[in-house]
This record gives structure tokens, C-alpha cells and sequence, in this order.
């Protein structure tokens, strides 16, 4: 059966800061984030079926990648939760601000790493994730696996 990957792209805003960076990036601030997914599976080859030719109908992934990615974090902050500032960003999660604790630094990697293990229950056998890319900047990209 031949296969292809396939791949989405959806976009969102976000904010974040790297607690330990040199320079820069310690700063509180924010990206308008591109998150590319791949998906990688057979070609549907049964006639007259809605996907016919397809892996996987690009609606139904950005349906998924919209629910799942964009809207947890758009117009949230990305908080390590052993970031030093995480005690005041409790205060401002308590007072309905949009934070999003996670377990890691929120770097281009570590996001695209995350929203990888976040997909991959909802993408079912025989299909699979082949990649996720998550730009910080137009020009700045981090590819998982
Ligand atoms: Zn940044």
C-alpha cells in the first residue's frame, strides 16, 4: 500500500521567557508561533470513500492541531514550573490569566516536543506523527523528532 506524509500548519500567540538564557531571552515576552505537524500513513484507497487518495483529510488534522494546540495556548504565557517568577505567575493564574505550567523550559524544542506527545493519541493506527516543527520567528525553527 503506498504511503505519504502530510502535513498542517496553524498559527498562534504566546508568550513565554527562558529563566536561564545569557540574554535576551529572560526576558518576559512573545512569539507569534508557527507549528507545522506531519502525518505519516497508508493512502486510502477505498472508492468513493470521503478520503479516497488521502492519509488523512487536512481538515480533520487541523481540526485536531486547533483543539489541541492552538487553543490551549493562544494569548496564554508558557510558565516552567520551576521557574523562579512561577509563584507570581500563580497569583496572576488565580486571577484568570491564561498560564500554562509545564514540567520543562519553553524552548522552540521543548514546545514541539510537547505538542508531539500531546497529538499522538489522537492521531490513530494505522497513521502516525511523523514530525512536529515549532517556529519562535520566522527564521528560528525546532524540528521533533
Ligand atoms: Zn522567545
Amino acid at each position: 500500500m503506498p504511503t505519504a506524509t502530510i502535513s498542517k500548519t496553524i498559527e498562534f500567540d504566546m508568550g513565554h521567557r527562558v529563566p536561564n538564557h545569557k540574554s535576551k531571552c529572560k526576558n518576559i515576552h512573545g512569539h507569534r508561533y508557527r507549528v507545522e505537524v506531519g502525518v505519516l500513513g497508508p493512502i486510502t484507497l477505498t472508492p468513493h470513500a470521503s478520503d479516497e487518495g488521502m492519509v488523512l483529510d487536512f481538515g480533520d488534522l487541523k481540526e485536531i492541531m486547533m483543539n489541541e494546540v492552538h487553543d490551549q495556548f493562544d494569548h496564554g504565557f508558557m510558565m516552567y514550573a520551576k521557574d523562579p517568577f512561577a509563584e507570581d505567575f500563580r497569583k496572576f493564574q488565580r486571577q484568570g490569566q491564561k498560564i500554562i505550567f509545564v514540567p520543562f523550559i519553553p524552548t522552540a524544542e521543548n514546545i514541539a516536543m510537547h505538542i508531539f506527545t500531546l497529538l499522538k493519541p489522537k492521531i490513530k493506527k494505522p497513521l502516525e506523527i511523523s514530525f512536529v516543527k515549532v517556529w519562535e520567528t520566522p527564521n528560528s525553527a525546532a524540528r521533533y523528532p
